[in-house]
């Protein structure tokens, strides 16, 4: 008689439309685990926002399943294939049931989690639960991978079946024996943090049935007008599901019927603006789809550029700069109101992230992979898929991004987002008494409009870190070291030299400065006593004013107040004569980079998908409708340079010899198309 089966979540914390739990159930008794395991993730461990979301939703899941005869097991691990193996010891599991995740550490777990139990003798099936059609099925014509999201796109919408209709819930689930595996205690925060989480509560509430709540109101309520509305960056006129489809609270399968279902109706209706509205809608979606997409096929996405050329562009490395873009002291008003917003609240409307981030990469020229990073440690929406993909559009290192040589002034952007300023008083308190005229761009305000504001600029709010004009040049002078180094590298390889600047010189992208590693640290979320300094404290302490219900605003600010006590220092400005240093291949290239690089490579080998086949116990192949036994790809570590991955990938994107062929000593390059509607 078989035993009983083990059903792991990770990011799929639901009970309905949930192909791993439906199987379990189906299959008799269940055993559902969930393991903490975050060194794993290694530099991406997750934030302290994220975290308490995650312990909102364990224990919203495990309430479900207790209401469903059950409960969910969880454990503490720096390994989660070994502890899978012990639950399968300890409970007398017969079979293991999962759900796909896309991004490489978690491939290359899963696969590893398929060999080894499939090894004892343990039935192992994966399903898709996250996506609308799996990455391997949706190809061009040739059979290859789509390289611009417009193509992509096109594709699902018009594939010849539909994304499966979503589960009901289980009526009840039989429990397997856990009486030999207690749950283990998850330490999700420590005693410092916990004052500033509990202000999260006022404004989101996590767990599947209120992901099901926030997508039924959103639905029957702001949709109809996303198309005109979804730009206000002030204002809840979008969705707000990303945190819960983050952790796999909603299904996207369920969002889309429920979406499709309006769309038919308004279209019935000749409701032509409801119909832009679901268009538009859906594309966002999809979007999600396509970060999925291309952290499959491209598994370095998170830290390299998908265009070879541009890992010759010389970024500017400079932690001050680093440091006052994350403590909104920038001397821009919009991009400092996003960022204490985002450090206060672990949220920001679409279009402010643009801003920000545009700002980061064009303006300071700073690593985008710092940037991705710090959303990665700050945002409630964690998602390193779509934060990867968020920074790649935006630092145009896709083909479709944003156009590198693009700079956006946020002074215009303030007053066409925030046309009365009203976000930036919000956020701005020591600016709130400047009149809109000046709002987005005090530096030019008169000195008696400054004095009667109560500005100094420089001393209680700082001059502007970089002039727009400034940052255009220099972006420019960037964008011919980094041509001139293309063409240099490009001839030393093609005069077969290995001199001067070879691509091993720049085999690992730059490290992380100190102060982003702080969520590395982690003594405390392993369970032992508290210890750690933190080296972090500039976005530690959030205060709620833009999400919290009216009637706690004032409870909301008084926080605020204290929490500006306890802030780390803040430079009172920016020394705008030091020069920032910029690497470049001559002076010893990527000097910063970390010495060992300890974060793993890995190659996708498509042609192993067989095998990976192979090893599961039931298995689908390209193109199958199954939701269940998906392929999950093999991963092997890298013994090829990087140069040798982004040359190898197909279809041009990062082929910079036969991009140079179309584009010699350019750098403008065609076929830019929007990738979101972020533009
Ligand atoms: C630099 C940058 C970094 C980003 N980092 C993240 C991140 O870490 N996590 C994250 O979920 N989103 C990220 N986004 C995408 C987007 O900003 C958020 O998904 C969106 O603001 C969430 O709000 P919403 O749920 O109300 O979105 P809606 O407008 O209601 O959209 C519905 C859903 O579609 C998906 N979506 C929308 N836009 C995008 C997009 N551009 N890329 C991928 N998915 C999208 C999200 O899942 C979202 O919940 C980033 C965007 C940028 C420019």
């Amino acid at each position: 008689m078989s035993g009983c089966s083990i059903v792991w979540f990770r990011r799929d914390l639901r009970v309905e439309d949930n192909p791993a739990l439906a199987a379990g159930v189906r299959s008799g008794s269940v055993v559902a685990v969930f393991i903490w395991a975050p060194e794993e993730e290694g530099a991406y461990y997750p934030g302290r926002v994220s975290r308490w979301w995650l312990k909102q939703s364990l224990a919203h899941l495990d309430s479900s399943l207790r209401s469903l005869g059950t409960c969910l097991v969880t454990k503490r691990s720096t390994n989660s294939v070994s502890s899978l193996l012990e639950l399968v010891k300890s409970t007398g599991a017969t079979q293991l049931f999962f759900n796909h995740l896309y991004d490489p550490i978690s491939l290359v777990r899963d696969h590893r989690a398929k060999e080894v139990l499939t090894a004892q003798g343990i039935n192992v099936r994966s399903f898709n639960a996250d996506l609308l059609y799996e990455p391997w099925e949706v190809n061009d014509d040739q059979g290859h991978p789509f390289t611009t999201f417009a193509g992509f796109w096109e594709k699902c919408l018009s594939m010849p079946y539909d994304p499966e209709a979503p589960l009901l819930p289980p009526k009840r689930i039989i429990s397997g024996d856990v009486s030999r595996c207690p749950s283990e205690a998850l330490v999700f925060e420590d005693e410092s943090e916990k004052g500033s989480n509990a202000l999260l509560a006022r404004a989101w509430t996590p767990g599947w049935s209120n992901a099901d709540k926030a997508l039924t109101t959103f639905i029957n309520g702001p949709l109809i007008e996303y198309s005109k509305n979804r730009r206000k960056a002030d204002s809840a006129t979008t969705s707000l599901l990303s945190p819960h489809l983050h952790f796999g609270e909603v299904s996207v399968r369920k969002v889309f019927h429920l979406v499709r279902i309006k769309q038919v109706l308004w279209a019935n209706e000749g409701n032509e603006a409801g119909e832009e509205s679901v268009n538009l809608f859906l594309k966002s979606i999809g979007l999600r789809e396509y970060s999925r997409y291309m952290s499959f096929n491209h598994p370095y996405s998170h830290e390299r550029p998908l265009l070879g050329h541009l890992k010759y562009f010389p970024w500017v490395v400079d932690e001050g700069y680093f440091k006052a873009w994350r403590q909104g002291r920038t001397g821009y008003p919009l991009v400092d109101a996003g960022m204490r917003e985002l450090w206060a609240t672990g949220w920001l409307h679409d279009r402010i992230r643009v801003v920000v981030s545009s700002f980061f990469v064009k303006v300071l020229q700073l690593p985008w992979r710092w940037g991705m990073k710090y959303f990665w440690d700050t945002l409630l929406d964690a998602d390193l898929e779509s934060d990867a993909l968020g920074w790649q559009y935006i630092s145009g290192t896709i083909p479709d991004g944003r156009e590198f040589d693009r700079i956006d002034n946020p002074q215009f952007e303030g007053y066409k987002f925030d046309p009365n300023g009203e976000y930036v008083r919000r956020w701005l308190p020591e600016l709130a008494r400047l009149p809109t005229e000046w709002i987005h761009h005090p530096w030019n305000a008169p000195e008696s409009v400054l004095q009667a504001a109560g500005i100094e600029l420089g001393s209680n709010y700082p001059l502007p870190i970089v002039s727009i004009d400034a940052a255009k040049v220099r972006l420019q002078d960037a964008l011919s070291i980094m041509w001139q180094h293309e063409a240099t590298s490009r001839a030393a390889i093609e005069n077969g030299t290995e001199e001067g600047l070879g691509d091993s010189s720049e085999s690992t992208p730059i490290a992380f400065p100190q102060d982003i590693q702080m969520e590395e640290n982690h003594e405390t979320m392993r369970n032992n006593p508290p210890g750690p300094v933190r080296r972090y404290e500039d976005q530690m302490v959030p205060s709620i004013t833009s999400l919290v219900r009216a009637d706690e605003d004032e409870t909301s600010s008084g926080i605020q107040n204290s929490i500006g006590d306890t802030r780390a220092e803040v430079p009172a400005n920016v020394n705008l004569n030091e020069e920032p240093r910029r690497d470049t291949l001559n002076e010893g290239v990527f000097q910063q980079l970390r010495p060992n690089n300890t974060q793993p490579m890995y190659n996708f080998s498509p042609g192993l998908q067989h095998e990976a086949e192979d090893s599961t116990a039931e298995s689908s192949s390209t193109g199958r409708r199954e939701r269940d036994g998906g392929v999950v790809p093999v991963w092997s570590p890298s013994t090829s340079s990087y140069s040798d991955q982004i040359v190898g990938d197909e279809n041009g994107i990062g082929n910079s010899s036969a991009f140079l062929q179309r584009h010699p000593q350019s750098h403008q390059i065609i076929n830019w198309r929007r990738l979101s509607q972020t533009g």
